[in-house]
């Protein structure tokens, strides 16, 4: 029988990286997925490593937005009508970790583990030699009108509280950063900090390429073939089957398929996203992301092209994309910079796999000896994958976590 000391399962973002670390500090490590590393929701995002993130996306507080989502027109969100009963608890407790002084905690439980993303990207990418996907430009938040810009003041209060650079700019300002965009917008907040790449899918692969270098083994098979075979955990997969004492589970929004057969049900949402990638007219470019804040979208250069990404929508996993924000947001965005013709057919649509308070679940799993559980980082996976890697990683080693693991304990949903 093939024994190995870790199997990670699932090899976004998130389980490469902390296949990369454990196998970093000597530990024998398989990464297991059923397709390529990289490949999940770890594809398509807006690729911002964001050491800056304060408040967590927050259910809206302000009715006349509540009013244009559930009237379906609302840019930055949709949602399928049939899923509304089942994740209704969800929303209510999501709406409940929205008040303004549970953002804040969330805000300073979150702090230590955010203060840590950039550096550790930054460390994986020199050793992986993946220097030239990333881009130390900051990110710059688009506001159309004083009401939205106003909004953020909170925000701001926090970041200067808290250290995080960001320039407040006016429109002439912002736009002698970035040339192509449209005198559209009267405000914007430069955050300085941010950094950005430009290829998601090629960083988890150019880190798993290091985990390969380091001895790692990357195999495929499905995650869900995970069971006991005392006194170890067994996977079977397309080399064979495969033991270990500990099982790190890191499946992004898969999670559930393989908890909830084991008995472990946490409580767990999907905002779905989509992306589209646009050709630039002219020379027209961009140095860095951009968040159109009125018009709930990104857009951010990508090696494909200007890739623009959606905000939520709240519709079950698998059901078959829906992907009408577009249809809501492409004038905004055609007015803000010259797209010009989509590079693909169909959006690619992708599920952030979320925790109502906006925490991920981060160490034991309840009840089952060497179980380990990595997963539910929603908006931030890309940010945080290595940070989740280094954590994770000291946890199983019996080192000292750098940053205190309880706030993302699963004991806060089974107590
Ligand atoms: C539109 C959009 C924009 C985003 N923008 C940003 C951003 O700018 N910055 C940021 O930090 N985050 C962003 N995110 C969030 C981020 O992309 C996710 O949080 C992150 O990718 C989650 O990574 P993961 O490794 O947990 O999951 P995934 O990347 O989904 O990895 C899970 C892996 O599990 C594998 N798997 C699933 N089921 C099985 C099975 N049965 N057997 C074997 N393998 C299995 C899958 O193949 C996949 O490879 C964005 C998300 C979206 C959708």
């Amino acid at each position: 029988m093939a024994r190995t000391d870790v199997i990670v399962l699932g090899a976004g973002i998130v389980g490469t990286s902390i296949a990369l670390h454990l196998v970093k500090r000597g530990v024998a490590v398989a990464l297991v997925d059923r397709g390529g590393p990289g490949q999940g929701t770890s594809y398509g995002n807006t690729g911002i490593i964001e050491g800056n993130t304060i408040f967590p996306q927050a259910f809206p507080s302000d009715w006349l937005a509540l009013l244009r989502i559930a009237l379906k027109r609302a840019p930055e969100a949709n949602y399928h009508l049939t899923l509304v009963p089942k994740v209704a608890p969800w929303l209510l407790a999501f709406r409940a970790a929205s008040r303004p002084e549970r953002l804040i905690e969330t805000a300073e439980l979150m702090r230590p583990f955010f203060a840590r993303a950039a550096a550790e990207h930054e460390a994986l990418i020199a050793e992986a030699g993946a220097e030239r996907y990333l881009r130390r430009t900051g990110w710059l938040k688009l506001y159309r009108g004083d009401k939205s810009f106003a909004a953020q003041a909170r925000e701001r209060d926090m970041a200067a509280r808290l250290g995080i650079a960001n320039v407040p700019l006016d429109g002439e300002a912002a736009r002698a950063l970035e040339p192509s965009l449209a005198p559209v917008f009267k405000h914007a907040v430069h955050w300085t900090g941010a950094m950005s790449v430009s290829n998601p899918l090629a960083l988890t692969r150019a880190y798993a390429a290091r985990f390969a270098a380091l001895g790692g083994i990357t195999l495929q098979g499905d995650a869900r073939s995970l069971h006991r075979a005392e006194p170890h955990w067994r996977v079977d997969t397309a080399s064979g089957p495969l033991d270990a004492g500990d099982v790190v589970v890191a499946l992004g929004p898969w999670a559930p398929d393989l908890l909830d057969p084991l008995g472990i049900t946490l409580p767990l949402a999907v905002k779905r996203g989509y992306h589209r990638h646009f050709s630039a007219r002219g020379n027209a470019a961009l140095s860095r992301p951009i968040l159109d804040a009125e018009n709930g979208y990104c857009l951010t250069p990508m090696e494909q092209g200007i890739r623009l990404t959606t905000g939520a929508e709240f519709a079950a996993r698998d059901a078959a994309p829906t992907p009408v924000q577009f249809d809501r947001l492409l004038p905004a965005a055609h007015e803000l910079f010259p797209l010009g013709e989509p590079v693909e057919a169909e959006p690619w649509l992708g599920a952030r796999p979320c925790f109502a308070d906006s925490r991920p679940v981060i160490g034991r799993a309840p009840r089952q000896r060497g179980l380990w559980l990595a997963y539910g980082h929603g908006h931030w996976g890309l940010t945080l994958g290595p940070a989740t890697g280094r954590l994770i990683a000291e946890m199983i080693t019996g080192a000292t976590p750098f940053c205190d693991p309880a706030p993302y304990g699963a004991e806060r949903f089974t107590h």
